[in-house]
């Protein structure tokens, strides 16, 4: 690294899980995604080969930048998934559940919630597939990608809450399937660059 250069002087290199010197934190106890482990990384002394260079030298910033640029896409597929499954679960219920002599989809305002997230899920769809679609044809696609990583990680918030209010006490209940996706949801806002990152990126691309 070279520091007076400050980003530009930053080359990406491949650390072997074997490097002497690189060493694991224990997993960090998490709200969500308990599935995935995190731990933090330390590199202590760790000498790496020029052989294991990523790119040229100095070219570290955009080699990050492309590799983000794929994970804001791809890894936020997943949460659209998630987006339609608790929709559908939500919708069931609602069908199904009844309060006041009738289900309770038939109360506007549980009605009014649903169609709240189904927009969130149909406009975070079309944002992610548009950002792919740009990708494989290799062309820019900054905000676009951040317009999309922000869409869906911050549909999956609010849906994950509006399905719980939806399942009322059983939402809140570990039991039912319904709150973890809100556990798993809150970090999408955090990883890949926080919700705040995302909304820079896209005003530095409307040339704020
Ligand atoms: C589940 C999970 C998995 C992760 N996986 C990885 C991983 O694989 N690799 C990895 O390197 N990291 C990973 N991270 C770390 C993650 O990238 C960081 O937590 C995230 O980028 C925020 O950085 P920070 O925690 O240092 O918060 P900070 O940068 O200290 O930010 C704290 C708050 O200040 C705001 N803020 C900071 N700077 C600005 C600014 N310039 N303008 C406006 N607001 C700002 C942030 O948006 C946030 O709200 C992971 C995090 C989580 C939760």
């Amino acid at each position: 690294m070279n520091r007076k250069h400050g980003y530009l002087g930053v080359t990406a290199f491949v650390v072997a899980r074997d490097t002497p010197g690189l060493r694991l934190g224990e997993p960090l106890m998490k709200m969500g995604l308990k599935s995935s482990p995190a731990c933090s990384l330390y590199l202590e002394g760790c000498r790496v080969p020029a052989a294991r260079r990523l790119g040229r030298e100095g070219q570290g910033g955009a080699v990050f930048q492309a590799s983000m640029q794929w994970e804001r896409s791809c890894l936020f597929a997943g949460y659209v998934g998630m987006l339609e499954r608790q929709l559908a679960q939500a919708v069931e219920y609602a069908r199904t559940r009844r309060q006041g002599g009738k289900p309770i989809g038939k109360h506007q305002a549980v009605a009014h919630r649903l169609a709240e997230m189904k927009l969130r899920l149909e406009s975070a769809r079309l944002l992610l597939y548009r950002a792919c679609w740009l990708r494989d044809r290799g062309a820019p696609a900054v905000a676009e990608v951040s317009l999309a990583k922000l869409a869906i990680s911050e549909a999956a918030r609010l849906s994950s809450l509006d399905a719980i209010q939806i399942h009322g006490g059983i939402g809140f209940a570990a039991d039912y399937n319904v709150e973890h996706m809100l556990r798993d949801s809150v970090p999408a806002t955090l990883f890949s660059g926080t919700s705040e990152i995302q909304r820079d990126l896209i005003a530095r691309e409307m040339g704020l």
